[in-house]
């Protein structure tokens, strides 16, 4: 068993914590990317594009880790006021505990197995609480005359009296 991070193409959000309890108070810093698919109504994860994960995983209690870090991710979807391409970069803090299935409790979210720690859900959930719903080209998109459907960013289209 050789290599400090467990990651290949399946698993590029899997973190070996045996890295971690060496370390003791020190909290691990790994950055991690890889494909995650994610998809709201109105936009997605950029189909092809990679979701990079910079974190820091702290030893909290006995057996519960806290992963604390920032999510960068490119979404793509449609603008609903003009129908283009909508498109853009979103960086999202996380701050999630981890934890043994036994040790259960009211702040849990994300169960931890064993000396590994599958960071890939957390990072997936991030992306699908951001993802636009109503995505825009750009915050002052004049989206379409209701008059002809033209797309007023090109222009007037004259129908305005
Ligand atoms: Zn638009
Ligand atoms: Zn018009």
């Amino acid at each position: 068993m050789a290599g400090n991070l467990a990651m290949n193409t399946n698993r590029s959000f899997t973190v070996n914590l045996t890295q971690l309890s060496k370390s003791k108070d020190s909290p691990l810093h790994v950055v991690l990317s890889g494909p995650i698919e994610a998809k709201v109504t109105g936009s997605a994860i950029k189909p092809n594009s990679q979701v990079t994960l910079d974190c820091r995983l702290e030893q909290v209690r006995s057996n519960s880790v806290l992963v604390t870090g920032l999510v960068v991710a490119s979404w793509i979807g449609e603008c609903v006021r003009c129908l283009e391409v909508a498109q853009g970069v979103m960086e999202i803090e996380v701050r999630e505990l981890f934890a043994k299935k036994t040790d259960l409790d009211d702040e849990l979210i994300y169960p931890l197995e064993n000396d590994f720690i599958e960071l890939e859900p957390m990072v997936r959930d991030a992306c699908l609480l951001e993802l636009p719903q109503l995505a825009l080209c750009m915050t002052t998109c004049k989206g379409l005359c209701s008059e002809c459907g033209a797309n007023l960013n090109e222009g007037p289209c004259g129908c305005i009296e």
